[in-house]
């Protein structure tokens, strides 16, 4: 994601709210751009904590721990956190964080000491009503525990609101692990009930935590998915798979390739005639080379930015609807807010009740965009962002600023 590329695409949305130069600069600035030298082991790695945009609450966004990690990366991620937790309708702003690392070449014990020296470096900044981190690429609930431990050394007290994706021991909650996709999965019956469809055929790409619960959700809900995928291949059933058996023989085999079931190679499950296609695996997978080919009648994006924006234009035009991934993947950043609001307040609350917080949260969500992108036939995507802008300007009108 290139940040030349995010201020391109928000002149777009600009333009469609008549929005002047002032509005432009406002969202265009980043309220905190902080880097550090992190200093482990005798080696030096770079670290950055960005916030966007506060003006709805607390910074909220991941930290990752990757090689390509730079500041360019980081602000364009932060600038998506503040998009996507404004269509939410969270009380955050967005933030990001980073540390330029290979995970990968790290000894044991050492990811501990970056993760501390992390939290070092930014504590500062961190804490649940100024930046509220969460996991990311390569960072996991155990570095969130470390990263917890260590600020609250620092503060001298519990805090253990200033992180959120923590190990349930620590205040995490069991709920998170399935809102991304349970969220996708409302969105999804939301979409059904508006097209009068009570049937679908489904393709879904990634079997992960995103993929394998969102299949699994549709299977269970008398929907069809006829094909599956992981890094291994996908497999195609057109009477449907059995996701609990698919899922039974990836744990112990290796792969969804190893059920007994006809096997097509990833691209073609790309390109299958489904109702819905469903992205759950990584960024960039529909691309101005495969998207032609796409002949699914709606995609549904659960992993982030699985389509390009040259993609885009060419579903648009071949009247394929995106639903995209600010929306359909928003219960992942909602469940964290749930852990957040468990953790300010001392309350635990009941599954049953959070599972109705995010249901209607999702539905409300998908309404809004829904209805703009009919009433002023635009893409999802655009009305989503449309929606997200407004309501940060709106937040800053309201302190002044604007
Ligand atoms: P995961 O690592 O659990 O699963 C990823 C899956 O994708 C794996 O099964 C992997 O084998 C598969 N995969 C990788 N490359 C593939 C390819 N080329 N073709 C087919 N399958 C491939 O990850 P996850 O947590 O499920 O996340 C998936 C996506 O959803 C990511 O983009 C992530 O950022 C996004 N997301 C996840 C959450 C969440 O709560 N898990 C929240 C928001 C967004």
């Amino acid at each position: 994601m290139v940040f030349e590329n995010i201020s391109r695409n928000l002149n777009a949305v600009c333009d469609i709210l008549e929005l002047g130069q002032l509005e432009r600069k406002l969202l265009l600035d980043f309220k905190r751009i902080k880097k550090e030298i992190l200093k482990v082991d005798g080696k030096s790695y770079e670290a950055f904590r960005i916030l966007h945009n506060d003006s709805l609450g607390p910074g909220k966004g991941g930290i990752r721990f990757h090689p390509n990690v730079c500041e360019d990366e980081v602000k364009s991620l932060s600038f998506w956190m503040s998009i996507k937790n404004s269509l939410a309708g969270l009380p955050y702003g967005g933030a990001k964080g980073g540390v330029k690392i290979n995970p990968k070449d790290m000894q044991p014990g050492q990811l501990e000491k970056v993760s501390r020296a992390y939290v070092r470096a930014f504590h500062e900044v961190l804490g649940e009503d100024i930046d509220v981190p969460a996991p990311d690429v390569y960072t996991n609930a155990q570095v969130m525990g470390w990263m917890l431990d260590e600020y609250e050394k620092i503060q001298g007290g519990h805090r253990p609101g200033m992180i959120t994706g923590k190990p349930l021991s620590l205040g995490g909650l069991e709920f998170r692990k399935t809102s991304t996709s349970k969220g996708g999965y409302i969105v999804f019956k939301e979409l059904l009930s508006k097209l009068g469809k009570k049937k679908a055929t489904v393709a879904v790409q990634g079997f992960g935590n995103a993929g394998y619960n969102f299949a699994k959700f549709a299977d269970k809900g008398g929907f069809t998915v006829v094909a599956v995928s992981d890094s291994g291949g996908a497999i195609y059933d057109k009477t449907g798979l059995d996701i609990d058996k698919v899922k039974k023989t990836k744990e112990n085999k290796r792969s969804v390739t190893d059920y007994d079931a006809k096997k097509i190679t990833n691209e073609e499950l790309l390109e299958l005639k489904v109702d819905f296609l469903v992205l759950a695996a990584m960024e960039n997978q529909i691309t101005r080379q495969n998207a032609k080919r796409v002949k699914a009648s709606h995609i549904i994006e659960l992993a982030n930015g699985p389509v390009t924006s040259e993609a885009d234009q060419i579903l648009h035009e071949k009247r394929i609807k995106v639903v995209p991934d600010i929306l359909a993947n928003a219960g992942g950043v909602i469940g964290s807010y749930f852990e957040w609001v468990q953790n300010k307040t001392g309350n635990i609350f009941e599954e049953d009740y959070l599972e109705k917080r995010l249901e209607n949260m999702m539905k409300e969500n998908f309404k809004k965009v829904y209805d703009l992108h009919t009433r002023k036939n635009i893409d999802m995507r655009t009305a989503a962002y449309v929606l997200a802008v407004q309501r940060i300007l709106d937040a800053e009108r309201a302190r002044g600023n604007l």
